[in-house]
């Protein structure tokens, strides 16, 4: 196993990495890992990793795991990178791709962090396994949990998943709590039950999960055939995704197997943006939104955990974060389903959103390499995708009035 610490992200302070921790024990701050990379590039090196196909576990010499070969997996990762022709002749753009997350085995990005999250809590002894969720978190790692026969709990706001993501968890097992309150209230309820009940917490609070959603940023390099995008736009939630992203691309090129690293735009939707305000307002301390509100369920969040984290990343990388509004998320939504075959969720249409958006403001070259990342499937949030379109027609069985139907639509 590549050699790691983990160490608190302001005063950096060293972590037993045998013991579960969230937070630092002297300043309460988030936790990271930090992997030896000259070790791991020499060791992907050695392992071969270039000849493997595109998964998490490729990279396994760079993933803080005892025995890659116990890996709790069910094949996650490898997703498609879209060329996106038909989106760059509407936009006028020459360069635009998409990262489809929502091809991962339960349908979000989340699986990337649970495989070697669940994994960690194998190699730690724990035999349950929690988290507070909008929806995609609980899906994953109830499948997960499953995998590895561990106990698992996830919260809820009660009223505010999607059903798909609902359907999920419930049908991977998991012990499903429905809180009356947001996902904010939630989150807290479940760091208390770590400490009082002994549950391994797997929100993105937890560095390992991190650790397994770097992994993305690596894979567009390998897809751009060793090179960085210029641009990366992404949706912010917690903001633990966009960390990950920016410690894989810095990785990645620390370890000589791309080329630079990209420009971060972290967007959020305009009724839940208490990092975007932090930019437009030029403030260095976050203001929680108190009753975050947006059709993007999975970035409904008014006070990211990883909001030090992100800000740290997404200013690292030159970059900013700014808002969409519900419309415009919806209308990219479309864009994508209609333009380019791919359906995600509103929340996995957001980073599409924030791109058209700068270039309405002219905030990008329009020769820019530009990765969107599709954080997650359409199928999760089906009753959003059907309240937009027109319902379907009814008619009867007959060929007359199907040619009237189908005469009439080219009228
Ligand atoms: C979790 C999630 C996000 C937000 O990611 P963070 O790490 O919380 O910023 C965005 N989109 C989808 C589909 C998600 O499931
Ligand atoms: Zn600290």
């Amino acid at each position: 196993m590549v050699s790691f610490e983990i160490l608190c992200i302001e005063c950096g302070t060293s972590h037993d990495p045998s013991r579960p921790a969230y937070a630092c024990s002297s300043c309460g701050n988030l936790l990271e890992a930090r992997i030896d990379e000259a070790e791991a590039a020499a060791d992907l090196a050695e392992g071969g990793h270039s000849e493997r196909p595109l998964s998490v576990w490729k990279y396994r010499e760079a993933i803080p795991i005892e025995d890659a070969t116990q890996a709790v997996t069910i094949a996650e990762g490898g997703t498609p990178m879209v060329r996106c022709r038909r989106l760059e002749e509407e936009l006028e753009v020459h360069n635009l791709w998409i990262k489809f997350e929502g091809a991962n085995p339960t349908g979000s990005f989340k699986d990337r962090g649970m495989t070697v999250g669940v994994t960690k809590a194998i190699e730690l002894g724990m035999s349950v396994v929690t988290c507070a969720s909008t929806g995609n978190t609980s899906a994953s790692l109830a499948a997960y949990a499953a995998a590895a026969n561990l106990d698992c709990a996830v919260l809820i706001p009660e009223g505010k998943v999607a059903m798909g993501k609902l359907a999920q968890a419930m049908m991977h097992g998991a012990d499903v709590l429905s809180i009356k309150g947001n996902f904010d209230q939630a989150l807290e309820m479940v760091m208390t039950a770590a400490e009082e009940l002994g549950m391994y917490v797997l929100n993105s609070v937890n560095p390992f999960r991190i650790e397994g959603q770097k992994t993305a940023a690596y894979e567009i390099c390998d897809q751009l055939n060793g090179v960085s995008p210029e641009r990366l736009y992404i949706p912010v939630g917690n903001g633990g995704n966009s960390a990950a992203y920016w410690k894989g691309f810095r990785e990645y090129d620390s370890m000589d197997l791309t080329s630079g690293c990209p420009l971060i735009r972290g967007i959020q939707a305009e009724g839940a943006a208490p990092i975007a305000s932090m930019f437009s307002e030029d403030r260095s301390e976050l203001i929680p939104v108190e009753d975050p509100e947006t059709v993007a369920t999975a970035i409904r969040i008014g006070n990211p955990a990883n909001w030090k984290k992100t800000v740290a990343a997404i200013k690292e990388s030159g970059g900013s974060a700014s808002t969409v509004t519900d419309e415009e998320i919806l209308e990219a939504q479309k864009f994508m389903a209609r333009l380019e075959g791919i359906f995600p969720e509103p929340a996995g249409a957001a980073a599409l959103a924030g791109f058209m958006k700068d270039l309405d403001e002219e905030l990008v070259d329009r020769s820019s390499v530009v990765v969107c990342v599709s954080t997650g499937h359409g199928l999760k949030d089906p009753d959003t995708a059907i309240a937009q379109c027109a319902k379907p027609r009814v008619i009867e069985p007959t060929m007359e009035a199907l040619s009237r139907m189908l005469g009439g639509a080219g009228e």
